[in-house]
Formats: structure tokens, C-alpha cells, sequence
């Protein structure tokens, strides 16, 4: 299937009927799995044969979207997770224990930070937040010698910076561990962060993935491409023997292809559990089906409403990497020559209260705490999502008082701006 085009892949990839088999991925709603004999079944517990006895682990529905998301990456293994949340924290908590460290762009989604920042430290895990935009030497000053990853967004959500992902991947890689970049905003139809050099691509599939605000959900791909083994010291879970798999090295068994993503779902989803439910892998593929007409219609909407707000009296910044006067605009182009995504940042004249009257006045975007689907929406981050921020930290995301992220659905265009125009007129 890696020989297909995206919009190829995202009808195709992860499942190939058999003779008579359904031509859509089913949904295998079950949490267990028939076996004749105990040893058969010992032999999948001891992860000697592949083969699946338990939803919590895996399951053939999730299993079969989590081959295609692979595909649309260009990656070598995959997992789909309860949310994007859990697709964070287990990206990372599969190689960084407590005593590590990890350096992570300061411009990232609320709730990641808050994960980094309070919970995981909470575990002994320490993160140090960069601007996105720093020189080498200062990114390179970030490094201590127990750092074990970097992290970092595509595209931020709602910062709207554009990561220089070569930048990161170079420090990453001169310092010997991994880049994972969360790949949510841009998907893999506008951008493929391991032909820049990422190790590791995480998402949230609740956003354009889905697309329709369905489900709630996460995926880690795998380029296969890190060397676990070149820096084996820093990597003993990967590269020694796990004592709960009876000695299994994982990149002994799985190869550097399968050893990341194996780990994961042998221990991480045996142990915490943060499992998809098959109903909601298969919402995730019918959102994955037709993810490249939706992000080029999401695309050409964002560019042409900032475009609008940009020349309108009222407004007084917009921020969309699409517009050629963006300062990533640059950068936007390189990584994602097709488009974006569809979202956009903006404040209006009178700061804070005339932002909540705008958005107060939209009668066809609804007011809703999320981002990246087909209809239209808006949210003033620093009083929702980001609120546990201080004002510092704040500035430090790119997140200004008066930011109002709107997120372009697929409508006609023409009604998106005349509910802006009729808002904007309320102010
Ligand atoms: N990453 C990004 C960029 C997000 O925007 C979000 C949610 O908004 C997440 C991760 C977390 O995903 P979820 O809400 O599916 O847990």
C-alpha cells in the first residue's frame, strides 16, 4: 500500500479484505478472543506469536486504523490510544523514567503542558520548555545529560508557530535521543515530520483526523528509524531485558521497526490501559476516509477568512501561517507546501471584552471547547483550555489575553464571513 498516494491510502491502507470479508473495516466489539488450547495462548502472553486475547492490549479494529494512520506517516509501526492525551504521555513514558529529562517547545496544546509540566513531574519527570524559536546554542543549552527526548508541535495549537523541525531533529540527534513532534494540526496530508527528520509522530485523531467531532482519540507512529541501540545506556527499557516479559528485549525481538510501538502496547496498555474503543476506531476511519478533501477545504477557508480579517477595520492582529505576511510563513511553505490547516488566531480592537462580544455575536460558529473539526467553531483560550497557565507562561505559548482561535470549518465560505462580518459589526 506504501506505493498509493495519501487520498489513496486513506481509503485503502490498514485493511485488505480476504475473499467474502466485509469491504469495510469491522467493528470486532469484543473484548476477548478464542483459543483451543492454553498454550496457544501462552505463547501470545509471552509475546512469541502475534495474535490478539485482549481488547486492553489490542484489538483488530484499532489495530487496522492504526496500519493506515502508519502508512499516511510513512512510519514502520503504530498504536491508536484512548485520546491524544494518552498518545503524549505514553509517547514520552515509554523511553523518559523519573530522574530524566526532556526538552520540549514551549508553544504547545494547554493540556500537553499541563501533562509535562505539573503531572509527569510529579512522576520525577523534568521538562525544560524552549521557545520554538531559539537559536541553536540556546536549544543546544537546554540539554542535560539525563535528557532522554524532545518534543515539540507542527504546528502549535493555538500559538499558530510553525516548528523548525530540522532545527530540533539536529539537537535531538547530536544529543542522541528522539524527536517527537505532534503532528495534530498539519495531519499527514499537509505535512510528514519524518521526512524532516522527526523519530516519532504523535496525534490527536479527535481533531481533523476524525473531523466530525466524534470520537475522542490518539495514535503514535514509529519511523523505525532511531537507533535505540547506538545509545543503548539511555534506552534500558528498550534494550535490556524486561522482567515482565520474561526477558524480552525488545529490540532483540522487534527490530528497531517494532521495538518502540511493541513496548508501548505490551506494557503501557497492559498496565495503564488507555485502549480505544473499537466503535470509535471505526468513527476514526470514517473521518481518515475523506481527511485530504476535508484538510484542502479547511485550507482554502482559513486562508480566505484571514484574509477577510486581516483587512478588516476591526481586527486588530491575525495570525495564520497561510498568509504570506506570517512570519512562519516561510517555514509553512516548506514543510507544508499543500496548506495548513484551519485554524487561525486573532484579536480585535478593545482587547479581552471585545473579543468575548465577538464571539458572543457568531450565530453560525459555535462557541466549543475544540478545534480542527468540519464546523466551525471559536474559544478564547487564556479564560478556557489554557487557564491553568500564569500570564508568564502564557506569553511564553504565544497565547495573548485577547487571543481568539477560530477554527474554519468546511461551509461555504461565503456564510463563515458574513457570520464574521455580522459579529464584527456587534463590537
Ligand atoms: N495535541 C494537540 C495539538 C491538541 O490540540 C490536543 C487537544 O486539543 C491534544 C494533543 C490532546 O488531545 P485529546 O483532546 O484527544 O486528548
Amino acid at each position: 500500500m506504501s506505493q498509493h498516494r495519501a487520498s489513496t491510502v486513506c481509503l485503502h491502507g490498514g485493511y485488505t479484505p480476504a475473499n467474502g470479508e466485509p469491504r469495510n473495516i469491522p467493528i470486532i466489539q469484543s473484548t476477548t478472543f478464542r483459543y483451543e488450547s492454553g498454550e496457544a495462548m501462552g505463547a501470545l502472553f509471552d509475546l512469541e506469536e502475534s495474535g490478539y486475547f485482549y481488547t486492553r492490549l489490542q484489538n483488530p479494529t484499532a489495530d487496522q486504523v492504526a496500519a493506515k494512520i502508519c502508512a499516511l506517516e510513512g512510519g514502520t509501526a503504530a498504536m491508536l490510544t484512548s485520546s491524544g492525551q494518552a498518545a503524549s504521555f505514553y509517547a514520552i513514558f515509554n523511553i523518559v523514567s523519573s530522574g530524566e529529562h526532556v526538552v520540549c517547545s514551549s508553544a504547545i496544546y494547554g493540556g500537553t503542558y499541563n501533562l509535562f509540566a505539573v503531572t509527569m513531574r510529579r512522576m520525577g519527570i523534568h521538562f525544560t520548555f524552549v521557545d520554538p524559536d531559539c537559536s541553536e546554542e540556546e536549544l543546544e543549552a537546554a540539554f542535560r545529560p539525563e535528557t532522554r527526548a524532545v518534543f515539540g508541535e507542527t504546528i502549535a495549537n493555538p500559538a499558530l508557530t510553525v516548528l523548525d523541525i530540522e532545527k530540533f531533529a539536529r539537537a535531538a540527534h547530536a544529543h542522541g535521543v528522539p524527536l517527537i513532534i505532534d503532528n495534530t494540526f498539519a495531519t499527514p496530508v499537509n505535512c510528514r515530520p519524518f521526512e524532516w527528520g522527526a523519530d516519532i509522530v504523535t496525534h490527536s485523531t479527535t481533531k481533523y483526523m476524525d473531523g466530525h467531532a466524534n470520537a475522542v482519540g490518539g495514535a503514535i507512529v514509529d519511523s523505525g528509524r532511531f537507533d535505540w541501540n547506538a545509545h543503548a545506556h539511555k534506552f534500558p527499557g528498550l534494550t535490556t531485558p524486561d522482567v515482565s516479559y520474561h526477558g524480552i528485549v525488545y529490540t532483540q525481538r522487534f527490530g528497531l521497526e517494532g521495538a518502540y510501538i511493541t513496548k508501548a502496547v505490551a506494557q503501557l496498555m497492559r498496565d495503564l490501559g488507555a485502549a480505544p474503543a473499537p466503535q470509535n476506531a471505526y468513527y476514526l476511519n470514517i473521518g481518515l476516509e475523506t481527511l485530504p478533501l476535508r484538510m484542502a477545504k479547511h485550507c482554502a477557508n482559513a486562508l480566505q477568512a484571514a484574509e477577510y480579517l486581516l483587512a478588516h477595520p476591526k481586527v486588530a492582529w491575525v495570525r495564520y501561517p497561510g498568509l504570506a505576511s506570517d512570519p512562519y510563513h516561510k517555514l509553512a511553505m516548506k514543510y507544508m507546501p499543500n496548506g495548513t490547516c484551519g485554524v487561525i488566531s486573532l484579536g480585535v480592537q478593545g482587547g479581552r471584552e471585545a473579543a468575548s462580544k465577538f464571539m458572543a455575536g457568531l450565530k453560525l460558529a459555535s462557541i466549543a471547547t475544540h478545534v480542527a473539526d468540519a464546523k466551525t467553531c471559536v474559544l478564547h483560550p487564556a479564560s478556557t483550555t489554557h487557564r491553568q497557565m500564569t500570564d508568564q507562561e502564557l506569553h511564553d505559548a504565544g497565547i495573548s489575553p485577547d487571543l481568539v482561535r477560530l477554527s474554519v470549518g468546511i461551509e461555504d465560505i461565503a456564510d463563515i464571513l458574513a457570520d464574521l462580518e455580522q459579529a464584527l459589526e456587534q463590537i
